[in-house]
């Protein structure tokens, strides 16, 4: 059994453009986490193993970035940015949000990146199956994974608040 975290650890998942870097950024402002952005880890240290032609993106070399990440999150107070969640260590992380958007709000947003047709009709499709939520499910405990709304910058705020008061009480329950 690994020794107990002093900090929690928060995984931030959900479909691209639906919020999560505003929100871990933010959110590492406010606790003084440690906010991992697996994307750039991922381009920092060349953690690629080719090219997904078809989802029109780099492939990750998940065991390169796991052993880049391992050593923070044995620590805790990290709140950890990326799509997908599935192969991460079960037991790295305490709570698990996975970000949801309106398709309207969402289109509107890859639309702003840049992104091709083919690649928002993707993530479109994603976020509609739902497909990063039931990913979050399937790889931790479903009770620790819970949605968090991401429209408007009013949800910011409350998904915002919502999470320090759990951080608060991870405290309360877990401090010697
Ligand atoms: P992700 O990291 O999930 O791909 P970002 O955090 O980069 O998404 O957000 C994508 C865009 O949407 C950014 O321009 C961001 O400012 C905007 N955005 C994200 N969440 C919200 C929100 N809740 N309300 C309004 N705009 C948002
Ligand atoms: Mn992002």
């Amino acid at each position: 059994m690994a020794e107990k975290r002093q900090h929690p650890n928060i995984l931030i998942t959900g479909t691209p453009g639906t919020g999560k870097t505003q929100l871990a950024t933010r959110l590492a402002e406010i606790t003084k986490m440690k906010h991992i952005n697996i994307g750039k880890v991922a381009a920092e240290n060349e953690c690629y193993d080719g090219y997904d032609e078809a989802l029109d993106c780099k492939v990750l070399d998940e065991d390169k970035i796991l052993s880049c990440i391992e050593a923070d999150m044995a620590k805790g107070n990290n709140v950890v940015d990326y799509h997908g969640s599935d192969f991460f260590d079960e037991d790295w992380f305490d709570i698990v949000f996975c970000l949801r958007a309106e398709i309207e709000v969402l289109n509107k947003r890859l639309e702003e990146r840049g992104y091709s047709e083919e690649k928002i009709k993707n993530n479109l499709e994603s976020e509609i199956f739902q497909v990063l939520l039931e990913e979050a499910r399937d790889s931790y405990d479903p009770e620790i994974v819970h949605q968090l709304s991401s429209n408007t910058l009013s949800d910011v705020e409350s998904n915002l608040q919502r999470i320090s008061t759990w951080i608060k009480s991870w405290h309360s329950d877990n401090d010697t």
